[in-house]
């Protein structure tokens, strides 16, 4: 076997460890964090202690940014206002005589939390560009309310005097405060961690992907918003208070726009959909330009050059590059398994419990153009129902209406019974899964995480749950990879299972959002143009898979232009043209009717041959 690699490097030694790097990462990140903790006895002088306290200091607020940023996709420079917030609690407490670490720092992480609620449930209904401006107003408030009330945090000449956090009455020394500044960066990250190789992580994720995927999984956008930007702000609070333990002074000046830049610039540099990445960052800024006095002068042009390069070359920041070189490093092995489908390993489709879906006079309009007037059909439990017509007739925007998406002028969807319309977490409740004519792939996702991702709608795990990895969190986390293992399989992608999902070409990726729609056990399937990009035989495997769907009892409803396929499997054809359904019934009598064929079916066999055929599909 031919390698790229040196013979120098353990090929398969890599390989092991890729795969297990999950579970090994974390434990060297751990180990790592004891040996720096226990550095004071290990002959780690006082000046070395201060840099690293500041780094752990600098960390704790990129990573909050990094779990709203980087994550959830929201920029802001809030992390500043609630770096403050934290410094000036502890700040004032201490002045009032509370100094017992236990309160100070938790008084200071949910000081942090509120200032990021009430800022946050402000800005991210603005959302994109109007939240970055409006957190850089928030910036503005420090320097009025540190003023407003100068009799309880000093003004603008600062607060001094801040007496180090004590325990059990016992003020800290130099290496008890160290350590502690350590243990508590150390306690977030495990939490970051363990919060974004979660549901809440891919959450996160997604709605940095499209909030229309978002949406359509069942994600509430807004609160999964604000939860990363709120959690974001508890480690900006808990920086803060050990920077105002640190040097027993703070004054407005610390607080400024510059430090939000350093904060932004740490998260890029280090990689802002990372969790290690905030310690990289902030050790690199931390550690290098912030230690030259000459830096000062030209530190907002440095620190917007670092901005702007990492912009554009570094997207991934210090991170994703070292991920990338492993990648390459391991590059021909992956190689050699190759993304595309493999045959089908089994068609195990569980039990779907389908629904029966009614549409009953649906009339949507965008502004004065009619997309569809008055489009009623039904569809029962373990048939196909196929939707056929010309591009622009509506049949993509019939499965936003069902899904939810789109809140009909007038009709209603009904699924089971219960009305849906308008509400995509009604129609998720009630089992209504999709695909997307263009797939909606988030980024850095695995395959088999986004297929995992279609069960994000249903059964809620905490927070505590996920952090602590309670119980719970395991059974839902077991049950996720097992649906995502058994849809896998069906569509014919388990060897893809652990590649990058936005590495794979648009048939499969198609594959895979027919794989996250049946993870999720849909009563009613909706599958947009599923079948354009594959080859014959992936075809005959889909008809295989639609079918044994179909067998299982949910609700198929399929939006083909391969009229073969739908020949094949649907039990009913609806045709939309121009908005309105021309006709209805068995593939059959629609291939029949002179309408259809006029309208559709002949011009697309004319220009090709396509529609009656199979062949080609745009
Ligand atoms: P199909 O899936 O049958 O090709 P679509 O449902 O995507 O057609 O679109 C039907 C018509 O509605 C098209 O003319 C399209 O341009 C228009 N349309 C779809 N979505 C929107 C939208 N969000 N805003 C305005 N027009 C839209
Ligand atoms: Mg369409």
């Amino acid at each position: 076997m031919s390698s790229s690699l040196p013979h120098l490097v353990p090929k398969r030694a890599l390989l092991a460890l890729s795969a297990r790097w999950a579970a090994v990462g974390p434990v060297l990140a751990l180990l790592g964090a004891a040996v720096l903790a226990a550095g004071p006895w290990l002959g780690l002088g006082l000046d070395a202690q201060r840099q690293i306290i500041l780094v752990a200091v600098l960390a704790l607020a990129v990573g909050g940014l990094n779990l709203s940023f980087g994550y959830a996709g929201e920029l802001a420079l809030g992390q500043v206002l609630m770096y403050a917030t934290g410094a000036y609690v502890v700040g004032y407490l201490s002045t009032i005589g509370v100094t017992n670490v236990l309160v100070t720092l938790p008084a200071a992480g949910l000081a942090g939390l509120l200032v990021g609620v009430v800022s946050g449930a402000a800005g991210l209904r603005l959302g994109g560009w109007v939240l970055a401006l409006f957190s850089l107003l928030l910036l503005d408030l420090i320097p009025r309310i540190v003023n407003l009330l100068h009799g309880r945090l000093g003004g603008v000449a600062g607060l001094s005097g801040i007496s180090r956090p004590t325990l059990g009455g016992l003020p800290f020394d130099n290496p008890t405060f160290y350590t502690t500044a350590i243990i508590v960066a150390a306690l977030w990250f495990a939490a970051m961690r363990n919060l974004v190789h979660s549901r809440q992580g891919t959450a996160f994720l997604v709605l940095k992907e499209s909030s229309v995927l978002a949406k359509a999984l069942g994600i509430s956008t807004y609160r999964t918003k604000l939860r990363a930007y709120a959690l974001g702000a508890v480690p900006a609070g808990l920086g803060g208070a050990l920077y105002a333990y640190l040097d027993g002074y703070i004054a407005p000046s610390v607080f400024t726009f510059e430090l939000g830049l350093v904060i932004l610039a740490a998260a890029i540099l280090g990689g802002a959909r990372s969790v290690y990445g905030a310690v990289i960052g902030a050790a690199l800024l931390q550690l290098g330009p912030r230690q030259l006095s000459l830096f000062d002068q030209y530190a907002e042009v440095a620190y917007g050059i670092v901005l702007v390069l990492g912009g554009v070359f570094l997207s991934t920041g210090a991170a994703g590059l070292g991920h990338r070189v492993f990648d390459r490093l391991l590059g021909r092995a992956r190689g050699e398994e190759g993304i595309a489908p493999s045959r089908q390993e089994s068609v195990d489709v569980p039990p779907l419990p389908g629904e029966p879906l009614v549409v009953d006079s649906v009339t949507v309009r965008f502004g004065g153009f009619t997309a569809l007037e008055d489009v009623s059909l039904r569809a029962e439990p373990g048939t196909v129902t196929a939707i056929i017509g010309p591009n622009g007739s509506g049949k993509t925007t019939l499965l936003n209406v069902v899904s939810g998406l789109l809140k009909p002028r007038a009709g209603e969807v009904r699924v089971g019974g219960s009305p849906v319309s308008g509400s995509t977490g009604r129609a998720v409740r009630h089992g209504v899964a999709r695909t997307f004519q263009t797939p909606l792939v988030p980024a850095s996702l695995n395959v088999r995480e986004v297929v995992a991702s279609g069960r994000l709608g249903s059964g809620n795990v905490t927070l505590v749950e996920t952090v602590l990895r309670l119980p719970r969190y395991r059974r839902v986390r077991r049950a996720d990879l097992a649906a995502a293992r058994r849809a896998l399989a069906a569509v014919g992608l388990s060897r893809a299972a652990g590649l990058r999902a936005d590495a794979l070409p648009l048939g499969t990726r198609r594959l895979m959002e027919f794989a996250r729609a049946l993870a999720a056990d849909p009563a009613v399937l909706l599958l947009d143009e599923v079948a354009s990009g594959l080859d014959d035989t992936e075809l005959a495997e889909l008809t295989v898979l639609i079918r044994a769907v179909r067998e299982a009892g949910a609700t198929v409803v399929l939006v083909e232009h391969n009229f073969e396929l739908v020949r094949e499997i649907a039990d009913h054809v609806i045709v939309l043209a121009e908005g309105h359904v021309i006709s209805t019934g068995v593939p059959e009598r629609v291939a029949r009717d002179e309408d259809v064929v006029r309208r559709y079916l002949g011009r697309r066999s004319a220009e090709g041959g396509d529609a009656l055929t199979g062949k080609g599909t745009p």
